[in-house]
């Protein structure tokens, strides 16, 4: 087991990322992470463990072994978006409550970036606060949404729009967890990847292609870019924890994506397909302002996005509305982050849409050619 610094932020909180080696069994070791970052008077209820369904029915063993059903309270979550809702929300707060609960009852989450959110939200808000464990099992998860403290779920007005800032105690991952992971998962997880080697380690650009092709992918190498990535994530939180200025950096392309996703309305594109394009677009625009960038290094992996946007070719004019009205942009003009070069990332305020629109017909351009 391998024990990474550990992520510590101005409210004094600290989360520490136990990742485990390759073919070391996640099972031997999760209880004593646990115990060794848990209250020192004791728990006195087992843990509730919120298991993604279809991650219990793939790795039930290791589960199972990790966090035995005769201590822990296991509480089944159907797959997918649809889950990270106020019904689920309260789904487990009922189930919690309704048996033994107390301020120290270890909260498990064992998913992707949906269970690790919602149930996130639920540790957050269940007696004010209960300890959180993140068990990421998507590659999106591990070097994204479980890094960072935030936590939420869905209204109809809107995703994520209840939440809150909550580290776990501890994050634990075990890359074999992925074995199972679909194609498309993995994609999804790839484009953080690329923008964590845009933003901040170019090395991350050559090693997430080669984690994009199931031929050269290595389990010591997704383990090497699982630890960066957490590294790079977590370094960039514990100097601003809630987005003020350098956590801005890990939009990275995605006020691109978050308007595509919109206007997809969430049904076809998912989200890493949705920052893949955006990093494209964000380079051109960095690009057009002087950045020293190559995009080559995305546009190697078009065959294997195999993104397919032509239906959105004819609605740049509401892509571009549309940017102007992510949350993350105060005033009429939008602020962006660019490259300067690789690794290092700039915030500028873009007051011209026009460049906006040329961005999204390069997306298009590029994404067609043969
Ligand atoms: P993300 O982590 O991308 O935000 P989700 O939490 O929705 O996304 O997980 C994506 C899908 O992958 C879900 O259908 C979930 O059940 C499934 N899943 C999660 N982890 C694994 C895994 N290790 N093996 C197989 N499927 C998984
Ligand atoms: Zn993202």
């Amino acid at each position: 087991m391998h024990q990474l610094p550990s992520l510590k932020t101005a409210d004094e909180t600290e989360c520490r990322f136990f990742l485990f080696q390759p073919l070391q069994e996640l099972r031997q070791k999760a209880l004593p992470a646990l115990a060794e970052t848990s209250d020192p008077n004791g728990v006195d209820a087992g843990p509730i463990v919120v298991v993604d369904r279809n991650v219990l029915a793939a790795h039930r063993a290791r589960v199972e072994s990790a966090f035995p059903p005769g201590i822990c309270r296991y509480f089944e979550l159907p797959p997918g978006e649809g889950s990270k809702s106020i019904a689920s929300w309260k789904g487990i707060i009922d189930f919690a409550l309704s048996g033994q609960v107390r301020r120290n009852t270890p909260l498990v989450a064992v998913g992707g970036g949906v269970t690790g959110d919602l149930a996130g939200f639920a540790a957050a808000s269940l007696l004010r606060g209960l300890p959180l464990y993140q068990v990421p099992t998507t590659l999106l998860a591990m070097v994204d949404s479980a890094v960072g403290g935030k936590t939420g779920i869905n209204h109809d007005f809107g995703k994520n729009t209840i939440g809150a800032f909550y580290h776990p105690e501890a994050v634990l991952f075990d890359t074999e967890f992925l074995d199972t992971l679909p194609e498309r998962e993995w994609l999804c997880g790839i484009s953080e990847v690329l923008k964590y080697g845009y933003i901040r380690d170019s090395k991350l650009l050559e090693q997430g292609a080669a984690l994009a092709n199931p031929a050269t992918r290595e389990p010591q190498l997704l383990w090497e870019v699982v630890h960066s990535s957490v590294m790079i994530k977590s370094g960039i939180v514990q100097e601003d924890a809630r987005e003020a200025g350098k956590r801005a950096w890990l939009n990275f392309g995605h006020t691109f994506a978050h308007a595509l996703e919109t206007l997809d309305g969430y049904r076809n594109i998912n989200h890493g397909e949705a920052v893949y394009a955006g990093m494209i677009a964000a380079l051109y625009v960095s690009g057009t302002r002087g950045g020293r960038v190559d995009n080559e290094p995305l546009l190697s992996l078009r065959t294997w996005y195999n993104l397919k946007l032509n239906r959105f070719e004819s609605q740049i004019d509401k892509l571009v509305a549309l940017m102007h009205h992510d949350k993350k942009n105060r005033d009429s003009s939008i602020q962006l982050v660019l490259l300067e070069e690789p690794g290092r990332p700039k915030l500028e305020r873009i007051e011209d849409p026009a460049i906006l629109y040329e961005a999204w017909e390069h997306v298009f351009r590029v994404l067609e050619a043969p």
